[in-house]
């Protein structure tokens, strides 16, 4: 089975091949999102919403199967903020860096370090059949950047369960055991894999559109 990745950040695509990989070696080939396919306006209230748009957008453009995903930050003290809107927190052209100090900054002073990060990913096929997959860590926003691997807020996110460390200060490997993105993709694999061996006909029709 073909499978397009819908993302257009290259370092979620390494992370998205890395674990589908691991799950699903001999089933799926996984297949780069073409670069003539435009960016899809992430125009959705939810993570659910935005990573269904992006999957759909990938299979009206590739007639394949594709799969999406869409991850937020959310920060208990901020009343779950950035969320949905993790990748323009600090305004619409804002870099890492921008997030993360803006992140900091609104956390000044505060104790109630609480967060978790949220994915959800969506995988549409052509005839509108979709199997969706829901990963949460928890963890804390540390004081001050740490660690220079990852991307995104990892150097300032320390899950339950990393001893402490920042995903930036984590292997890929353990990143992907313990991460949102991790969970995710492990539980829409499970949920492939067992729609694989019932059968299309007993898989859940959706809607196309
Ligand atoms: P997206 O909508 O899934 O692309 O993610 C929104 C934003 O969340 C990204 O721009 C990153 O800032 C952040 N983000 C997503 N995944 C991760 C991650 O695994 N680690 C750190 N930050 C992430």
């Amino acid at each position: 089975m073909r499978l397009v990745l819908a993302t257009a950040n290259p370092e979620k695509a390494v992370e998205l091949a890395a674990i589908l990989e691991e799950e699903l070696d001999d089933l799926v080939e996984l297949v780069a999102r073409p670069q003539l396919v435009g960016a899809v306006e992430e125009t959705g209230e939810s993570l659910e919403e935005n990573a269904r748009l992006k999957a759909v957008a990938l299979v009206a453009a590739t007639g394949e199967a594709a799969v999406a995903d869409d991850t937020g930050l959310e920060v208990a003290a901020l009343g779950g903020a950035p969320g949905a809107r993790s990748a323009r927190f600090a305004g619409e052209a804002a870099t890492y860096a921008d997030n993360v100090a803006k992140l900091l900054t609104a956390l000044e002073g505060e104790t109630d370090r609480r967060a978790n990060f949220r994915t959800i990913v969506v995988c549409r096929f052509p005839d509108g059949v979709e199997i969706v997959g829901e990963g949460v860590v928890e963890g804390e926003i540390v004081l001050a950047p740490r660690g220079e691997r990852g991307f995104g807020y990892d150097p300032v996110f320390a899950p339950e369960g990393g001893s402490g460390r920042t995903f930036a200060e984590m292997s890929p490997a353990e990143k992907h055991r313990l991460s949102h993105r991790g969970l995710a993709l492990r539980s829409f694999a499970a949920r492939l894999l067992q729609t694989e061996l019932a059968g299309p006909a007993r898989s859940p029709r959706l809607p196309t559109s």
